[in-house]
């Protein structure tokens, strides 16, 4: 179990358990307040906006403390970008970086306002053909190597499907030209969970040397990859040295500039993983011939990051956090296989035993489902002390709602 001070304390867990039920999110404010004030403080030597990549958890009322916070927007879907809106972001203040999406969806987009980031040559010259140069647009590059340079980093991999490959550098500048579309940022997002920040780097040089063809640049996008720990003692990526070494190398750069430029983050992991907890009910103790299985509540229509992506979370045994450790195989309640933990040591577990899982705030409830016709959980708030619902536990109507009998 995760014991250090940034995790709401087992008791109070437990507490907000007993009031809402299980299987519960549970989110602290606080502590996605620390994480964007550390990466704030970090980079503020320099011009950097935050955009928060809501697809890791977009419940409205996060948005609306992000945007408490100062944070702007960063969506994946016109479903993202009007829960912004309602969440209280102005357009402007939200970027739309799709993949994938036809045309019509690009310009519902523009009509609502927010910064378009297009990811293909044929939008971009679809796009600049009907706009010109009346709204402008981000491009997203796809970096494969370095500009100038002869050595690969390791993501943005060639077979990727997202963004322009910088390799189309010459095609975008002729579309640039034919259909004077106005190129306003350059973005990359090159993958997830980035530890070492000479990846980071090594980027920002790539798009550097690409904004040398886009005079009217005024932010560059670095998308996001902080890596945060998920199992104790492991490493995460340095924010503190992250921001030392972007901001030199930063400001150097904008001062080749005579109007202001920009960089902007879109973190979703890192600002809400550890803030979230999936709190479930032990069903039953399986004592089998191999193995004594855990089964929950829940399953991975809840929380499928363990299947999806063999992701580890820590798991606690909040009910009983004294009793004796033991190995168990922790499992869900669907039929199919859905094994959160193989042999993971948990203070006794008992039949009603809550077990907490940790790090559950990113793409945990984003990603769940009716898998089995069962419901989705309750969502928890957790700001100065108080716990407030902000999604209401499913209902059998809901199951039924948009079915035509
Ligand atoms: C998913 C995504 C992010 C956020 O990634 P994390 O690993 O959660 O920080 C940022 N930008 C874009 C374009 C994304 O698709």
């Amino acid at each position: 179990m995760l014991r250090n001070s940034m995790h709401l304390p087992a008791p109070m867990l437990s507490e907000i358990a007993d009031t809402f039920g299980t299987p519960l999110y549970i989110y602290n404010a606080d502590r996605i307040r620390q994480q964007y004030e550390r990466l704030d403080r970090a980079f503020s030597g320099t011009r950097m906006r935050v955009f928060y990549a809501c697809k890791a958890l977009s419940n409205v009322n996060i948005l609306r403390f992000m945007h408490g916070l100062g944070a702007g927007l960063d969506t994946v879907s016109l479903g993202e970008i009007r829960l912004g809106l309602a969440a209280g972001f102005r357009p402007d203040d939200i970027i739309f970086t799709p993949n994938c999406v036809d045309l019509e969806e690009i310009i519902t987009a523009k009509d609502l306002g927010v910064n378009v980031n297009i990811d293909n040559i044929s939008i971009l010259e679809q796009f600049g053909n009907r706009f010109g140069d009346s709204y402008p647009v981000c491009i997203r590059i796809n970096p494969h190597i370095m500009a100038g340079g002869n050595y690969k980093i390791s993501t943005g991999h060639i077979d990727s499907k997202f963004g322009i490959s910088i390799h189309q550098l010459r095609h975008i500048e002729r579309l640039v030209k034919s259909t004077g579309i106005y190129v306003k940022g350059l973005h990359m997002h090159t993958g997830s969970e980035i530890m070492d920040t000479d990846v980071f780097l090594r980027g920002v040089e790539i798009l550097y040397e690409l904004a040398e063809h886009f005079p009217r640049i005024s932010f560059i996008d670095m998308g996001s990859g902080f890596k945060v720990p998920y199992q104790p003692g492991e490493p995460s990526t340095d924010i503190e040295e992250l921001g030392a070494r972007m901001t030199e190398s930063f400001n150097g750069f904008s001062k080749k500039f005579d109007h202001d430029i920009e960089l902007w983050f879109e973190p979703g992991k890192y600002l809400v993983s550890e803030s979230g907890y999936l709190v479930a009910s032990t069903s039953v103790v399986k004592q089998t011939t191999a193995t004594v299985f855990v089964g929950l509540n829940t399953g991975f229509n809840h929380l499928v990051r363990p299947m999806f992506y063999d992701a580890y979370h820590s798991i606690g045994n909040i009910s009983n956090p004294e009793g004796t450790e033991r190995i168990y195989t922790v499992v869900g309640n669907i039929c199919e296989t859905d094994t959160f933990a193989w042999d993971r040591k948990l203070n006794e577990v008992r039949e009603g035993d809550r077990l907490c899982f940790y790090n559950a705030g990113a793409y945990g409830f984003e990603m769940s489902s009716n898998f089995n016709s069962r419901l989705r959980p309750a969502e928890v708030m957790v700001e100065n002390g108080e716990a407030k619902l902000i999604r209401k536990r499913e209902t059998f109507e809901d199951l039924l709602r948009n079915q035509v009998v």
